[in-house]
């Protein structure tokens, strides 16, 4: 599992095979890019490889840590 950084925008999917929830990218946009584009993926759980497009990928912002 790769680090996520707190605060940071990602882009995730839910795996069809296992459920899992999966982090597809770092979301640059701080949460406002549209998603229109169909991504090819491989889980990193089941190593499922499954098709998402924009109504399967939802935003997902990492919680800031709760003791600064
Ligand atoms: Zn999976």
């Amino acid at each position: 599992m790769r680090t996520l950084t707190p605060g940071q925008w990602y882009l995730r999917f839910t795996c069809e095979h296992c459920n899992t929830k999966q982090i597809l990218f770092q979301d640059l946009s701080q949460g406002e890019a549209k998603i229109k584009a169909t991504y090819v993926v491989e889980c990193s759980n089941c190593f499922h490889k499954g098709s998402y497009d924009g109504d399967q990928i939802e935003r997902y912002q990492h919680p800031l840590e709760a003791d600064a």
